[in-house]
């Protein structure tokens, strides 16, 4: 097999979706199973949808375009507010997006009744962690407006907390975007009784807070895509309970093993990529150099088996210190990546990725 390589296991990555589902289910929150850190691989998709997620989301139409060319009927959520410049694709492709300017809902109208669609939107609401959202006091204003348009159907409200600056989903802001729902439903109700019908309370940083016994309230949704892939509550760090930590592995190939002098001679300046040189280390060392860099994945974000330490890394090389067994040209060695490391590595084209299907997999339709 060719290397630099990813190797996702669908068998853990169904376990993860199928545990976190049943899990979220008895506090009456169904998932969205995110698909952007696999580029909307429609495999991935597929194992999602078997472990029970009701919608698929992803940020980018190209992968959601992926996903409906391999057949995949499910509803897909544009997760990002969509480019006023693709409001066509996102309806022609997306059953439901995210969104917080009138502008865009617009053309998503006009692009809805050109070609006899309709299109669901839900209304993303600023919580305090400062990327996407309509502020507050603004919402019930833009729900109006959204109400007017032909084609759109208002579907709900959300927010995204922990992805930009870490802001902890807590009792306060999770409370007050349920008290915005309510609101919302007494003010426009009468009128439109499902406009509160999702209720999207953020990302896998959410389950801390929906695992800790807060009061649920609104809540009835919630977009995960690390937790699933990584079997980590992204705002911690922690290992999710029952989880597996290892479904993404990402496997390098050794092209130079030798043992080294652990000191560098000659003058010193600064090296391509930043690292730590001044500290003195004195005899030898066994060395492999890996051919994977930061062309490849982030080096900072892959945790070696125990007898290697990563040294660092240049676009295209990583060097290794080897205490245990010393390597040969040839053998492969195994990372666990994080997810930094996993979206450069997903996106790279110098790397093959592999998605194991499930043992069970013709139960997968
Ligand atoms: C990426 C993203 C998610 C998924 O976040 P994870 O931390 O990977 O679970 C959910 N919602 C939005 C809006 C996103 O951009």
């Amino acid at each position: 097999m060719t290397a630099p390589r990813l190797e996702i296991s669908l068998d853990k990555i169904f376990h993860n979706a199928s545990t976190l589902v049943r899990r979220l289910r008895r506090s009456g929150i169904a998932v969205t199973g995110v698909t952007k850190a696999c580029m909307g691989n429609p495999s991935y998709a597929a194992t999602l949808l078997a472990a029970g997620v009701r919608t698929i989301g992803d940020s980018r139409i190209e992968n959601i375009l992926e996903m409906r060319r391999a057949g995949i009927t499910a509803p897909i959520a544009l997760i990002r507010p969509p480019m006023l410049s693709q409001a066509g694709l996102v309806v022609a492709n997306a059953d439901i997006s995210f969104n917080t300017e009138l502008d865009v809902i617009s053309a998503l109208s006009d692009a809805a009744r050109k070609t006899d669609r309709r299109h669901a939107v839900v209304l993303m609401v600023e919580l305090g962690d400062l990327r996407e959202g309509i502020m507050p006091d603004d919402i019930e204003e833009t729900v109006g407006h959204t109400l007017s348009y032909p084609n759109i159907d208002l579907r709900g409200i959300g927010a995204n907390l922990g992805c930009f600056n870490g802001v902890v989903p807590d009792a306060k802001n999770m409370g007050e975007l349920s008290r915005l729902a309510d609101d919302l439903d007494q003010h426009f109700g009468a009128s439109s009784p499902s406009i509160t019908r999702d209720v999207s309370g953020g990302n896998s940083s959410n389950l801390t807070w929906a695992f800790s016994g807060n009061r649920i309230g609104r809540i009835n949704e919630l977009r995960l895509g690390e937790s699933i892939l990584m079997g980590i509550d992204p705002l911690h760090r922690q290992p999710i309970e029952g989880l597996h930590l290892d479904a993404v592995t990402l496997f390098a190939e050794v092209i130079e093993s030798k043992l080294k002098p652990a000191q560098t001679y000659g003058a010193l300046a600064h090296p391509t990529f930043e690292r730590n040189t001044t500290e003195h280390h004195h005899g030898t060392r066994n060395q492999a150099i890996l051919a994977i860099g930061h062309q490849d994945t982030d080096p900072a974000g892959l945790t070696a088996p125990s007898d290697i330490d990563v040294l660092g890394a240049s676009s295209d090389h990583l060097v290794v210190k080897i205490s245990g067994r010393v390597t040969k040209v040839g053998n492969e060695i195994a990372f666990q990546p994080n997810y930094s490391a996993v979206l450069r590595a997903m996106t790279s084209p110098y790397v093959t990725k592999v998605f194991q299907q499930r043992q069970d997999a013709n139960r997968l339709t």
